[in-house]
């Protein structure tokens, strides 16, 4: 069974880290049947305590190229099989991410570290509906014919084949399943490469597309490094697209190897995104804005960690913020009471807090945090707000991707200072802007760079909408039929007059 190449990818061993996490973690190991069990694994940690999790199977060139025949096995059955079938077995495989719904958010938290409570209620009921809209839209997919000169054009999406998904580590399951989603109901098959540094949703998920039933080598899942098992899977030439989410350097290897195949890939990489404050904003609302780019430590691409206030309100604003950090929360992400968790890895704190030292010495101050948590250790980041920070400044224009904000004025009543420090990065993946005037509003949105622009709200997503970056925060945007554009080959039949009734007699 190919999937279980996978499916069982082998979480060799999913082990409990302790007693109380024994019941969250699935003690069956599947096996490998459809190539060669890689005998390399790695270790899997925790980022809340640092405990071991699993040992995973860690494939390599053998299991790339194993996923992708198996993927191409599968292709031709499944790219026929009807619109109608398609979309029910997507909705099988939700109506099996609902079941265990409470599994998978306690193996995400104990994974990514992210808020047990936010897997629970937000983020697996989100994966649910990606795969139940997808499959919805798939069924309303469809352009009314259009005439030229009497010959009818019809325009049909056509499964393109085997797409290679690879995905971060920030929402693993959440970012994956937006992908998954339209490329089954495309009708391509999948290979999912997830990060390894939190590698087992992924794992599970390959479980429950079995039980649903959907046929071996449709959903395939290879775990192991970028470098060892990523790279070549992009450059496997049986591969149709690649859509990948991550950071601007592994884009770039991915896009160069997938030109020689000519591939068509879809980037959602990092972000910069500017919080502009008017001075006419509601600025209890901008605060609360302020404070949810700590949501998830700060690992959040879309995280709008640019604060631009407009200088007659910069300090009353700044102190209804700071009121906001003196009652976040920091501390085990399995506790309901907790705000913000710990952050992926003790590397990734060793980043973060690069980025936040070279700033405190090129001049920038602390109003809050600064550093490591100490009384926390290990991986836990106290929520830091940076002032005196220069436009050109490291700080600034570089994605930290931790729960670090630097604060910047603008002149009052300059809306071109804000639009240039807002576009001043070479990011563009969105914007959230507080104001009580809606025509400013309608103004700067026109002149930002962004994919999405907030007004008054932020995190607002609908899978109706376009979703992606500008400039080097993404290529291409997925969402709706966009997604459909994508993972498929989108043909125009062009029919001469007379044709249709000639052959229908
Ligand atoms: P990363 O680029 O280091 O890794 C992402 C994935 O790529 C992992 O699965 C990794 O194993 C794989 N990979 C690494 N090298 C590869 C190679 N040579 N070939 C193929 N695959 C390879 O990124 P990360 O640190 O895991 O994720 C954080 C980044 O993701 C941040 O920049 C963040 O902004 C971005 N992100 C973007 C979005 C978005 O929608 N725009 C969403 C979440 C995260």
């Amino acid at each position: 069974d190919t999937r279980h190449w996978i499916g069982g990818t082998r979480v060799a061993s999913v082990r409990a880290a302790t007693d109380a996490d024994a019941a969250a973690f699935p003690t069956a190991t599947a096996t490998a049947t459809a190539t060669a069990t890689p005998t390399a694994t790695f270790t899997d940690h925790s980022p809340i305590d640092g405990a071991p999790l699993a040992e995973i199977a860690r494939g390599g060139p053998g299991e790339a190229r194993a996923a992708v025949a198996a993927a191409l096995d599968a292709f031709p059955g499944w790219a026929a099989t009807p619109p109608a079938e398609r979309a029910g077995l997507l909705h099988a495989v939700a109506d099996g991410v609902e079941a265990r719904a409470d599994e998978l958010a306690r193996v995400e938290t104990a994974d990514n570290g992210a808020l047990l409570r936010s897997h629970r209620r937000g983020v697996m009921p989100r994966v649910a509906h990606n795969l139940r809209y997808f499959a919805d839209r798939l069924l309303a997919l469809g352009h009314d014919d259009f005439d030229t000169r009497g010959h009818t054009n019809h325009v049909s999406w056509d499964p393109a084949g085997p797409a290679v998904l690879i995905t971060p580590w920030n929402a693993p399951l959440m970012l994956a399943s937006w992908k998954i989603a339209p490329a089954l109901a495309a009708g391509d098959t999948v290979i999912l490469k997830p990060a390894e540094w939190t590698p087992l949703t992924a794992s599970l998920f390959a479980d429950i597309t079995r039980d649903a039933g959907l046929p071996p080598g449709v959903f395939n899942v290879v775990q192991g490094y970028g470098p060892e098992v990523g790279a070549p899977l992009v450059a496997d030439p049986g591969v149709r697209r690649v859509s990948f989410t991550g950071s601007v350097p592994t884009a770039r290897r991915i896009a160069a190897a997938a030109a020689e195949n000519l591939v068509p890939c879809s980037f959602e990489l990092g972000g910069k995104s500017p919080l502009l404050v008017f001075a006419d904003a509601d600025l209890e609302l901008a605060a609360d804005l302020a404070v949810e780019q700590y949501d998830n430590a700060g690992q959040v691409c879309l995280a709008a960690t640019r604060i631009l206030v407009e200088e007659p309100v910069r300090d009353a604003f700044l102190g209804h913020v700071l009121d906001r950090v003196r009652e976040l929360r920091q501390g085990d992400p399995r506790d309901e009471a907790t705000r913000i968790g710990p952050n992926i890895h003790p590397r990734h704190i060793e980043r973060v807090d690069g980025f936040v030292r070279r700033a405190l010495e090129a001049g920038a101050k602390a109003v809050t945090g600064g550093g490591p948590n100490t009384e926390l250790g290990g991986t836990y980041y106290l929520p830091t707000l940076l002032t005196d920070v220069a436009q050109d400044s490291e700080i600034v224009q570089e994605e930290v991707f931790g729960p670090v904000l630097t604060l910047q004025t603008f002149p009052d009543g300059d809306e071109d200072e804000a639009v240039r420090l807002a576009n001043g990065t070479r990011f563009g993946l969105a914007a959230t802007l507080a104001t009580g005037d809606p025509a400013r509003a309608d103004r700067i949105a026109a002149r930002l760079v962004a994919g999405t622009v907030w007004v008054n709200c932020f995190f607002v997503r609908d899978l109706s909408a376009p979703f992606g970056g500008s400039r080097q925060s993404g290529v291409g945007r997925e969402g709706g039929d966009w997604s459909f554009d994508f993972y498929c080959d989108l043909k125009n039949t062009v029919t001469a007059p007379g044709s249709r009734e000639a052959r229908h007699g």
